[in-house]
């Protein structure tokens, strides 16, 4: 039952390893839970504005069903393929059944950097890809929604090209603009849930949140709500970053100057009244609470020496790989993983999908009263069985998904 390497493939399947032998699960059981059902490989040739043709690999991966359907996030990006998707799948099956939301797990991808096309080749693109998967995803079958480098728009041109062939049925996708059945509070899902989990862990350890000083990887979706909702808790958000740079102030930063500066030029670096830092110097500031926000790996055994925080919370997926995961729990830094940290997105898609369902809308605050209790309540499960079995918190909730997912499984027969 062991994996060989760092990648976000081999990195779940060395904790669903680690949970199968707690569990007392044999060699079989653990290939069941891990063994995706099916994996499409699919060509998308576009023509481009100036009419050359370029052809793009694009893949999903279905990881298990027993309790939903499936459902996971389309990625577009150039660091895409086959092993990181199936990984990603995998996770997602195990996030779903730690919030035990009726869904099973999947992930997609397109290989291709979206910055590099523009928005009418993205929008051929994506239609290009539902020409191709519309037969393999459905509202009870499988239900894509926004990653890294997807947004409300992809979802919305996802939900248009399904309407033409089968008419009109937004639960096909989530993450999609409000006005085509979109669900209030579903973009800032992520990042307010990784500060919700941060807030119980807090309460569960008697840190008050105002004597807490946070710094966070990635400044996109998840990593600048999770900034803005830990600065509305009172918590010190002291440094962030981008993919161009990052910046730093002791004595706190102005988060809304961050997201601003952000929108209007392209990057935090710059932001007025911070200092600016490279990006490997941020990773290693001192602080309460460390929250990887941007790719997976980002802390690995190359620079996890140099990690000086107290928490580290798992915002974006798989961002610690598992070597340096051994190493920070050799020196007992706690982390909090992403199948609990990074799980408010598919949870407020699972109220998406559930609203569609029925045709009707949720206000913003039920959408946040839903989310910040199924939170408190996967929390508490989590932090009372490492607390009960001296377990770290991923083993904790690696166990308590692995079991699910393993029952459901079983219930449904083999
Ligand atoms: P995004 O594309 O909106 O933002 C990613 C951010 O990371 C950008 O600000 C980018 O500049 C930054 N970045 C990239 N490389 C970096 C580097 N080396 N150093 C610092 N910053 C860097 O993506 P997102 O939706 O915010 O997703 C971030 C992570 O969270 C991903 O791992 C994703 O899988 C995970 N996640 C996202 C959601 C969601 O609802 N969007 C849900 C669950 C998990």
């Amino acid at each position: 039952m062991n994996a060989t390497n760092g990648s976000t493939e081999s990195t779940h399947a060395h904790y669903l390893s680690d949970a199968c032998q707690q569990l007392g699960y044999g060699q079989e059981v653990y290939e069941l839970l891990l063994s995706p059902a099916r994996e499409l490989h699919i060509q998308l040739p576009i023509r481009k504005d100036d009419g050359s043709i370029v052809l793009f690999n694009a893949y999903r991966v279905q990881h298990h069903n027993a309790r939903g359907p499936y459902k996971g996030g389309l990625r577009y990006h150039a660091s895409v393929d086959i092993n990181e998707v199936r990984g990603l799948a995998c996770l997602m099956s195990l996030k779903t059944a730690l919030l035990e939301l009726p869904l099973g797990g999947a992930k997609g991808g397109i290989n291709c950097n979206p910055d590099s096309l523009n928005s009418r080749e993205l929008e051929r693109l994506t239609r290009c890809l539902v020409e191709k998967l519309h037969r393999n995803i459905g509202p009870t079958q499988d239900i894509p929604a926004p990653d890294v480098g997807t947004n409300e728009q992809i979802m919305a041109w996802i939900l248009d090209e399904y309407t033409k062939i089968y008419g009109y049925n937004p639960a096909v996708v989530t993450g999609k603009p409000l006005v085509v059945g979109g669900s209030h509070g579903r973009k800032e899902a992520t990042g307010r849930g990784a500060c919700q989990v941060i807030a119980n862990y807090a309460k569960h350890h008697n840190m008050p949140l105002e004597d807490c000083t946070v710094v966070i990887q990635g400044f996109g979706n998840v990593g600048r709500y999770a900034a803005f909702f830990l600065d509305a808790l009172g918590a010190k958000v002291i440094a962030v970053s981008d993919s161009q740079g990052a910046i730093v102030n002791h004595d706190g930063l102005d988060v809304a100057a961050a997201i601003h500066h952000k929108d209007s030029v392209g990057t935090v670096s710059g932001t007025a009244n911070c200092d600016i830092i490279d990006n490997a110097s941020l990773l290693a500031l001192p602080c309460d609470f460390l929250i990887p926000a941007a790719l997976g790996g980002a802390i690995n055994s190359a620079n996890v020496d140099a990690i000086k925080a107290k928490v580290i919370v798992e915002a974006a997926n798989a961002p610690v790989s598992w070597t340096a995961n051994d190493i920070l729990a050799q020196r007992n830094v706690p982390i909090i993983p992403d199948i609990l940290a990074s799980a408010g997105g598919v949870t407020v898609s699972y109220f998406e999908w559930v609203q569609n369902l029925q045709f009707v809308s949720w206000s913003l605050d039920q959408v946040r009263d839903a989310l910040d209790q199924r939170l408190a309540q996967a929390c508490r499960q989590v932090f009372e069985l490492a607390d009960e079995q001296q377990l770290q918190m991923r083993s904790a909730a690696y166990r308590i998904a692995s079991e699910r997912l393993k029952d459901a499984i079983f219930a449904a027969g083999i």
